[in-house]
Parts: C-alpha cells; sequence; structure tokens
C-alpha cells in the first residue's frame, strides 16, 4: 500500500511533467467554450447582484492603494485625453452642467455661503488685492462709467450721500479724514486749498482776531446750526471751533463781520460752499436776518 504522501508526491510529479500540455489544453477548451462561459457568467452576476456588489465593493476597499496608485499612473500617462475629455464633455453638457451647479447650490444655499464665506475669510488679503489690482488697471474704464451713472442718478445720488452723511456724522468725518490721508486725497486738498488762497488774494480778505472776537460773541461761542459749544469742540476734536463764510468764499464773499458764522467742523464741511438758502432752515436763515447777516 502507498501512503497518502507518497500518492502527493506521484500526482505532482504527473502534473509536472505534463504541465505544458495541460496548459494548453485548459487554453484550448476555454477558447472554445468563451461563449457559453460569459452567458453563464453574466447570468450568475444577474441572479446575485447584490453578493457580486458587496464582493467588488470588498475587493475595492481591500486593495484601495493599489488601485489609487493605478488610477493616478494611468491619470498621469493619459493627461492630455483626460484634460480633453474633460473640456469637451463640459461643451457639451454646458447647459445640463450650469441647471445642475444651480440647483445643488439652491439645494445646499447654507453650506454653498458658508464655504464662499470661509474661502473669502481665508484669502481676505489675496481677494481685496486681486480687486485693488483689477480697480486699477481698470481705472479709466470704470472712471467714465461711475461718471455716466452719476450724471444720471445725480440728484438721487447727492441726496442718499448728503442723507447718508447727516446719519452718519462721526463716521462720514472718519471717512473723509482717512480720504485725506490718500495720495489721492492729498493731492485734491492741494488743489483746493490753493484755489481758496488765491480767491482769498483776489478777494482781499482780512479778518482780525478782533473780527473773531466780534464774531464768536454775536454767535454766543456756539456752533449757529447744531449748538455744540467752543469748549467742547476743542475737547472733541482738539482744534478750535470754525469761523466761516456765510456767503461763500468760492463765488467772491471776503470774510467779514458781516458774513461771517460759527460752525462746528462737522457742519462747517456738510455747509460747503453752498450758499445760506441752500443749507438753513426757514427758522434759521430768520436768526441770522435778526443778527443783520443777510
Ligand atoms: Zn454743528
Amino acid at each position: 500500500m502507498r501512503s497518502k504522501e507518497e500518492i502527493a508526491a506521484y500526482q505532482k510529479a504527473w502534473y509536472e511533467r505534463n504541465k505544458e500540455e495541460i496548459a494548453a489544453k485548459s487554453k484550448a477548451y476555454r477558447e472554445a467554450h468563451k461563449e457559453e462561459k460569459a452567458a453563464r457568467d453574466k447570468a450568475y452576476r444577474e441572479a446575485n447582484k447584490e453578493k457580486c456588489k458587496a464582493y467588488k465593493k470588498a475587493w475595492r476597499e481591500a486593495n484601495k492603494e493599489e488601485i489609487a496608485a493605478y488610477n493616478k499612473a494611468y491619470r498621469e500617462v493619459h493627461k492630455e485625453e483626460a484634460v480633453a475629455y474633460g473640456k469637451a464633455y463640459r461643451e457639451a453638457n454646458k447647459e445640463e452642467i450650469a441647471a445642475y451647479t444651480k440647483a445643488y447650490r439652491e439645494a445646499n444655499l447654507e453650506k454653498y455661503k458658508a464655504t464662499k464665506k470661509a474661502y473669502r475669510e481665508a484669502n481676505k488679503e489675496e481677494i481685496a488685492a486681486y480687486h485693488k489690482a483689477w480697480r486699477e488697471e481698470n481705472r479709466e474704464e470704470l472712471l467714465k462709467k461711475y461718471k455716466v451713472w452719476y450724471e444720471e442718478n445725480r440728484e438721487h445720488s447727492l441726496a442718499s450721500s448728503k442723507a447718508w452723511r447727516e446719519a452718519n456724522k462721526e463716521e462720514a468725518a472718519a471717512y473723509k479724514k482717512a480720504y485725506r490721508q490718500t495720495e489721492r486725497g492729498k493731492e485734491v486738498h492741494r488743489v483746493a486749498s490753493r484755489k481758496r488762497r488765491a480767491i482769498k488774494r483776489n478777494v482781499n480778505e482780512n479778518f482780525s482776531k478782533e473780527d473773531e472776537g466780534e464774531v464768536l460773541n454775536k454767535f454766543n461761542h456756539q456752533c449757529f446750526n447744531c449748538g455744540m459749544t467752543a469748549e467742547d469742540h476743542k475737547a472733541k476734536w482738539n482744534e478750535s471751533i470754525h469761523m466761516d463764510h456765510l456767503y461763500p468764499l468760492s463765488e467772491g464773499n471776503a470774510l467779514t463781520q458781516n458774513n461771517a458764522i460759527v460752525l462746528c467742523k462737522l457742519c462747517n464741511s456738510s455747509k460747503g460752499t453752498k450758499n445760506p438758502s441752500e443749507f438753513f432752515s426757514i427758522e434759521q436763515l430768520h436768526e441770522l436776518k435778526d443778527k443783520g447777516l443777510l
């Protein structure tokens, strides 16, 4: 009697001797029955869909890294085709993609907004720099557009800026101050001062310390418009309360006792070059007349 081991060794030796023949026969058999096998496999897969799916999934998970590496290598070799394919696909499906993106955004509005916000916050400086560069590059065009818009909306924009300035006096003053520190603001200021000095020379303005004292007394050392006292003004702005033209210098009116008014910094800047009737209320105009000024 032969032992189990002897039988196994004999079989193995037989197999080794006939290996090639066996392989060729199997191959021929498989070739001859290819279609039956494919049909059988297909039927099996259809009858066992869930099982196949689970099997595939398990396989993919067990071979995650190899698959990723394989895909990566594949993409690298086929980079250009992939780019071209993506481009062609996007072009052929432009509308569907736009509709899908829109629907997705709408369905995930909060999430979308949060993502955008987070992005903006994380890239604040780059975004600001980008916008600034863009504005500078398109400066001329923007100015033209703004000018057209401004002319079309002149009345409305003047009224709304005025309303805003009045409702946000301090912010407006801070904004103006910041603007004056910029190169453009400085230049605008220089031009305006030059113009003002030229006009003053022309109208031969000489307003003495005594004149100033008289006017301050006449207005009780208070802003004629809002009532702020000279003391509060000094404390708040660290400068003397303003003495300015009732009828504007820009129209050739010199500062004299009969054309001087006391205004705080803010009221003075909002009066600007307006005539009294354009700035003051009827009551205030009457009061000015009582002071012998109109
Ligand atoms: Zn005032």
